[in-house]
């Protein structure tokens, strides 16, 4: 069970996903429209920072 989801931009499906296995350089396919969703190698350290800044916010609401 994924804990994120993204929405296709193909087809609005959101697709559950795990930002880890993108981050090891495996995709996702689209149920909707079997689009592969997949790590660009050059995005990979934009996401790993979004993603502590996400976990960050997560952290601070889950306190609040
Ligand atoms: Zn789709």
């Amino acid at each position: 069970m994924f804990e994120q989801s993204i929405s296709c931009p193909n087809c609005g499906t959101s697709i559950p996903f795990d930002v880890n296995i993108l981050l090891q350089g495996q995709g996702f396919t689209c149920s909707g429209c079997d689009a592969s969703i997949k790590l660009a190698r050059e995005s990979k350290d934009t996401v790993a920072t979004s993603m502590e800044e996400f976990n960050k916010i997560k952290r601070n609401s889950l306190k609040a």
